[in-house]
């Protein structure tokens, strides 16, 4: 087997350890693959091995892997930031993007979601950690981001949930306040059911503060290429 085979075989074994340690069943976390600055042949090698969703930074080098692999089998997760400017090419080739922080990046994607395809799957990243370079809402302009991008038109894109990069080392305290975040939307009415969190470096502690959808890079491909 691959080493990207083995080493994503270890990811699904520590994701169902920390599953069952935390009272979850294994199936109620999804394995995203961050294939960022990996070529084409680690997803292929990925995508051999069982995997079916990856997760991309940057919205050209995704768009060139996802030309040169030319799978319909694979979901592409757009988890980096989003210029307004190239919601397009975004809106005609991803299945879920995380890293939606503001209405109009929503609207374009609505507005540019081509019908024939599923409604796109977005989630409001928030910046939970205060820090003042990174991106994602504030979260007390969540609420109203939230909802007025819950109220687009749901052929075009479904709001699924909440994601967050916590500043490394913080512990659990990011963790649990998005997952708070997540019910008070959902005590407002809002039927969410995703918590994107969760790194190489911190899978356990966000299944155990109820992350449904796990983000994982070096864990499977190694280190980066630069
Ligand atoms: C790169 C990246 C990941 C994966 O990080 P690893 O530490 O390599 O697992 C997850 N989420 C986001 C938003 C990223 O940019």
């Amino acid at each position: 087997m691959s080493s990207i085979g083995s080493n994503l075989q270890e990811v699904k074994r520590r994701l169902a350890t920390a599953c069952i340690a935390a009272g979850r069943r294994p199936d109620e976390v999804a394995l995203l693959a961050v294939s960022k600055t990996q070529g084409p042949e680690a997803v292929r090698a990925a995508f051999a091995a069982g995997q079916r969703d990856f997760g991309e930074n940057y919205v050209q080098e995704a768009l060139d892997k996802i030309a040169a692999l030319a799978e319909p089998a694979l979901a592409w997760h757009l988890i980096g930031p989003l210029q307004s400017n190239k919601t397009r090419p975004v809106a005609e080739a991803f299945a879920w993007v995380h890293s939606v922080d503001r209405l109009k990046l929503a609207q374009r994607l609505a507005e540019q979601r081509p019908a024939d395809l599923p409604p796109l799957q977005l989630c409001l990243q928030v910046n939970i950690s205060g820090e003042a370079s990174k991106s994602g809402c504030e979260p007390a302009d969540l609420p109203a981001l939230a909802h007025a991008v819950a109220a687009l038109p749901a052929a075009r894109v479904r709001l699924r949930g909440l994601m967050a990069i916590p500043a490394p080392g913080s512990g659990v305290a990011p963790f649990r306040a998005l997952r708070g975040l997540l019910h008070q939307l959902q005590r407002e009415g809002l039927p969410l059911d995703t918590l994107s969190m969760g790194m190489s470096d911190d899978l356990e502690t966000a299944v155990a503060e109820g992350s449904t959808l796990v983000r994982i890079g070096t864990a499977i491909f190694g280190s980066r290429n630069t």
